[in-house]
């Protein structure tokens, strides 16, 4: 996945972008918020990998960012290395509102660094920060758990949209910058 040449001379890049982190963190209403600008209150897990593919203009360039959603896998332990294979970017997501999924992001980094040695774009995503008054994880413990694992970082909400295109199009321009360095 990467740089592909067309005929008549474009470039085009497609880039394999996953979510991860606990259920209910939020991962499914992100990608739905930055690909169709949809948010639901009410969402339930489905089965099954999904993916969304979105076209972004990253300096002239079309860049197809292919962003795979868990759909529910990650409730039984069960996201296979099949869902991390080719990945160039994660977006590594835990709930400002609750403190075990900030815990276990550790163990969603180890498990993407066994799957996958090609994510270059990482971001640690602390969602639902428009439920700040219940917020049980500071800004600050993100920011140095981030500096300390080498991730960018970001709060957002899929609710208000804080930050989500944000986050998904610094970790593409990061992805596209050593791209331009190295074809991956
Ligand atoms: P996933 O299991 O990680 O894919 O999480 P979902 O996207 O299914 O979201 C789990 C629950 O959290 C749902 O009830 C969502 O409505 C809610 N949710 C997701 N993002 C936000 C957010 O930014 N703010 C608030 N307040 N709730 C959110
Ligand atoms: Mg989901």
């Amino acid at each position: 996945m990467g740089k592909e040449e067309r005929g008549g001379g474009g470039e085009e890049y497609l880039f394999k972008i996953v979510l991860i982190g606990d259920s209910a963190v939020g991962k499914s209403n992100l990608l739905s918020r930055f690909a169709r600008n949809e948010f639901d209150s009410n969402s339930k897990a489905t089965i099954g990998v999904e993916f969304q593919t979105q076209v972004v203009d990253i300096d002239g360039k079309e860049v197809k960012a292919q962003i795979w959603d868990t759909a529910g896998q990650e409730r039984f332990r069960a996201v296979t290395s099949a869902y991390y294979r080719g990945a160039v970017g994660a977006l590594v997501v835990y709930d400002i509102t609750r403190r075990s999924s900030f815990d276990s992001v550790k163990r969603w980094l180890e498990e993407l660094t066994t799957h996958c040695d090609t994510a270059v774009g990482r971001m640690l995503v602390g969602n639902k920060c428009d439920l700040d008054s219940i917020r049980d994880v500071s800004t600050e413990e993100g920011k140095s758990l981030a500096e300390e694992e080498g991730l960018f970082f970001m709060e957002t909400s899929a609710l208000d949209s804080t930050n989500v295109e944000a986050a998904f199009e610094v970790v593409i321009r990061e992805i596209y910058s050593n791209i331009s360095r190295k074809v991956l």
